[in-house]
């Protein structure tokens, strides 16, 4: 049984029809604007930008855990961005986009940080600075100031140089493990703590673990903020959510092959997914049902994989839309899909199970 909240049955198709009929709001990929009699957009239609956001966590010279990536690496990894043209953007102008208020540069990219550690400003920020590049810094309010971690000083001089300060929540709970009262107090006490010592508002949350659901983002809509970030895969694009914007996460030993084509690659696009992203299921054999959008990429070259595991699909009658039962844990699970052609398009997102 698939628990498809808020709607079940009836309802999810007439959804799906009124969406297949209305379009849902955004354009698909490849349209272009429309433009009413007068020549004026009818609503402000920005250009379609694709966006590597790319997360970060400690760094050093020598690095020893799996979560920290080399000077020399992230050296690399600049001057290729640099190389290409890149300009970096914050949470801020990614929500500005989303929201249709602000275009992006052509070639925009996303440096973000988590976890608040002293090595944002000691490492990853000077080497930032050789290009003009600024990131995102996502904070867990109770560890500023702890061993390791950014002071309120710190944070100030990240500010004073156009950096962005983000919510990690207060003690880096699992957003869906944790009640709804205590989400909400990390929700919103995190933002009022981190605002008081800070200079500009705070409008952007990372999520712990990458963990989210339908209630989770309800929460960090109602909690003031603009813009939350996953660790899911694949660039963003005007087809995000902006409470799950994906952020490709760069790790030790991550090759320069790799980067580039995180870099380069672009999302793939799924439309009518069913049950839709953030549903719980209660089974571990689920079935979705998803059409590829991508009309350049033939559905049978696009690879299925949850967990590690690859995962079969049948296509339906109209040669796009798939249907799939993968093998799922009970908690969080990883559905990610990859197409290897030209150019590269990839997509994951978080199933929880919540099967006994
Ligand atoms: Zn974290």
């Amino acid at each position: 049984m698939i628990r498809a909240k808020p709607c079940r049955g009836l309802p999810v198709l007439v959804l799906v029809v009124a969406l297949m009929l209305a379009g849902c709001g955004r354009r698909p990929p490849g349209e272009t604007e429309t433009l009413t009699e007068g020549g004026q957009a009818s609503e402000q239609q920005l250009p379609q930008r694709t966006v590597p956001v790319f997360c970060y966590h400690k760094m050093s010279a020598n690095p020893t855990g799996f979560y920290e990536v080399s000077t020399e690496d992230f050296k690399e990894q600049l001057q290729l961005l640099h190389d290409e043209g890149y300009e970096s953007v914050t949470a801020s102008q990614i929500a500005d986009y989303l929201e249709g208020k602000a275009d992006l540069p052509e070639k925009a990219v996303a440096l973000t940080f988590d976890d608040g550690l002293k090595s944002v400003l000691t490492e990853s920020k000077p080497l930032m600075d050789k290009h003009g590049f600024v990131g995102t810094a996502f904070l867990i309010s109770e560890s500023v100031g702890g061993k390791g971690h950014l002071t309120w000083e710190d944070v100030a001089e990240l500010e004073k140089a156009g950096w962005e300060i983000g919510s990690h929540t207060v003690s880096h709970i699992n957003p869906t493990k944790v009640s709804a009262e205590k989400l909400a107090e990390e929700l919103a006490g995190s933002k009022a703590t981190l605002e008081e010592h800070t200079a500009s508002k705070v409008i952007s949350l990372a999520y712990p673990y990458g963990n989210y659901d339908n209630d989770v983002m309800r929460e960090v809509r109602e909690a003031g903020y603009r813009i939350a970030f996953s660790i899911d895969r694949g660039p963003a694009d005007q087809t995000d959510d902006p409470m799950r914007v994906p952020r490709q996460m760069v790790v030790k030993g991550n090759s320069m092959k790799t980067f580039t084509r995180w870099a380069h690659q672009e999302k793939l696009h799924f439309a009518d997914l069913a049950p839709p992203i953030g549903t719980h299921v209660d089974t571990t054999g689920p079935t979705f049902t998803a059409r590829l959008a991508d009309e350049q990429v033939p559905v049978l070259e696009v690879e299925l994989v949850a967990g590690d595991k690859a995962v079969k699909y049948q296509v339906g009658d109209d040669g796009r839309t798939i249907t799939f039962t993968p093998d799922l844990a009970k908690g969080a699970n990883i559905i990610r899909a990859n197409y290897r052609g030209s150019p590269q398009r990839e997509v994951s997102w978080i199933v929880i199970c919540d099967a006994e």
